[in-house]
């Protein structure tokens, strides 16, 4: 072990790399974690965590709108965006505080420096220092893709940008149909400003369940953002603070900010990968790993964004926990991604775990689906026009819950405890026998009786 300085180097102090550095370290691994940037990673600093304290601020015009119904009148309520930046700023230092005070608790060493693989065992510094390390565990995660280079690319911002923003835009144009286009554009629109989607295929939120994608698209559209489909942005024109952005369908829109969010990249580039021999996955570009979280060398190995498999936070996590375990706790631990519940912070916000209905008619020959739309309790004082979804994707041969789809207010709480249900395999007849909690939204996940559509493939198909 001498000729080790260390017996785990990471690279990267997000979320996984965080993780892994602690849990290696309880395990009596000698432990040192390199981070250039902030410690905490995409989630803390520029992720969920910023993301959710604007959706939830956001929220609040809502909820003064809704007021009236039941009563209230809140005159001159104004909101001022650089408050909530300010605000937004205090709490991620304390968090980034927070891990860097946790990381050195559990006896592993944080270098602030970008490291980068110089061999197998060796990780160098930027002032130069080179660390022989037993372990090496990259953690880089990913970073924003504004896709092919168009002309004005220079005039767009990421999601990395939003978070900074010295005034809430007036009009904006956002580029993507995915989780963070949609997170960002009800975020916008709830604080006021005047959002327009452009999405390049036909539907936005591809790879959702069809009801979940339509249902969404009706509840953002009634709330005033306009969702163009079937088109991309083709170039962003400057004149002074404003923007035209040009569409491939001819048409052209005015804003004061243009923002792409069509999916993240693996950090793969100049960590050195090539001098290690680590090999990257030729189908998704990231770190390619087996079930373990190792590399295609035996002593490094790769978690979380970086390697490009399911970009989720508690993924990554995972990844880091179980690697730790397996290679320093003596307890092989393999991360299982099925059944992974995930949310869409959009107005109203998506929960869904499991299979949507294609998914589950491609691998069952009986899908039983039970589904049902309703106004919520709160629209009927508030006279928001909104409805929530519900879904249940059945198995009607063995009965069991193979994936529930929520849109409306809470589905990611929901989703969260169904969650639950179904990683344990539980038969919609376990959901028949549980109780209604009354009066609640959920309820309606346990007293959908028949179903909505059946589909039975024939044995001949
Ligand atoms: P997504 O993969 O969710 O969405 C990317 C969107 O951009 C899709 O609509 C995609 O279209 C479109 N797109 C991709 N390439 C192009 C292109 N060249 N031109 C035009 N449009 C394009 O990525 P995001 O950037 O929204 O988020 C990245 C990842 O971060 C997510 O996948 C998720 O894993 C994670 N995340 C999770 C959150 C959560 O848990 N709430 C929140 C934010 C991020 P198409 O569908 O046609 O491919």
């Amino acid at each position: 072990m001498a000729e080790f300085d260390v017996d785990l180097f990471v690279i990267g102090g997000g979320s996984g790399g965080v993780r892994a550095a602690r849990i290696a370290a309880s395990h009596g691994a000698r432990v040192m974690i390199a981070e250039e940037y902030r410690m905490g990673g995409t989630c803390v600093i520029r992720g969920c965590v910023p993301k959710k304290l604007f959706v939830i601020g956001s929220h609040v015009r809502q909820e003064l709108a809704d007021a009236k119904g039941f009563g209230w009148s809140i005159p001159n309520a104004t909101f001022d965006w650089p408050t909530l930046i300010a605000n937004k700023d205090k709490e991620i230092a304390r968090l980034e505080a927070a891990y860097t005070a946790n990381v050195e608790k559990s006896g592993a060493r944080i270098v602030k420096t970008r490291a980068v693989l110089e061999d197998a065992h060796t990780v160098r510094l930027l002032d130069g220092k080179t660390i022989r390390a037993k372990y090496i565990l990259i953690a880089a995660g990913g970073a924003p893709n504004h896709g092919a280079v168009i002309p004005g690319i220079e005039h767009v911002i990421s999601s990395n940008e939003a978070f900074h923003l010295e005034k809430l835009p007036r009009r904006i144009v956002i580029q993507g149909g995915g989780y963070i286009a949609l997170e960002f554009a009800c975020i916008f629109a709830n604080f006021g400003s005047d959002v327009t989607v452009i999405y390049r295929g036909d539907n936005i939120l591809r790879g959702f369940d069809d009801d979940v994608r339509a249902h969404v698209r009706g509840e953002m559209e009634k709330e005033g953002i306009t969702i163009l489909t079937g088109c991309t942005v083709t170039s962003v024109n400057r004149h002074g603070d404003d923007f035209t952005t040009h569409l491939s369908n001819g048409s052209s829109i005015a804003s004061d900010k243009v923002m792409f969010a069509i999916g993240r990249h693996p950090n793969v580039a100049n960590l050195g990968l090539e001098n290690a021999g680590v090999a990257i996955n030729p189908v998704n570009g990231g770190i390619a790993v087996d079930h373990f979280s190792k590399t295609s060398v035996d002593n490094i190995y790769a978690i979380g964004d970086v390697t490009h498999r399911l970009n989720l936070t508690p993924v990554a996590i995972r990844e880091g926990h179980a690697f730790a375990d397996t290679v320093f706790g003596g307890r092989s631990v393999q991360v299982d991604h099925r059944d992974t519940p995930t949310a869409v912070f959009c107005q109203p916000e998506v929960g869904t775990v499991g299979l949507t209905e294609t998914e589950a008619r491609v691998q069952f020959s009986h899908v039983d689906v039970y589904k049902t739309s309703f106004r919520p309790i709160k629209a009927t004082l508030s006279g928001r026009d909104t409805r929530v979804l519900m879904k249940l994707v059945v198995d009607g041969a063995s009965d069991r819950v193979l994936g529930c789809h929520i849109v409306g207010d809470g589905a990611a709480e929901i989703i969260q405890a169904v969650a639950i249900a179904v990683k344990m395999k539980a038969t919609k007849a376990a959901f028949d026998a549980t109780l209604a909690l009354h009066p609640t939204a959920a309820e309606e996940l346990v007293t959908m009786r028949t179903p909505t559509a059946r589909h039975v493939r024939q044995a001949a198909e």
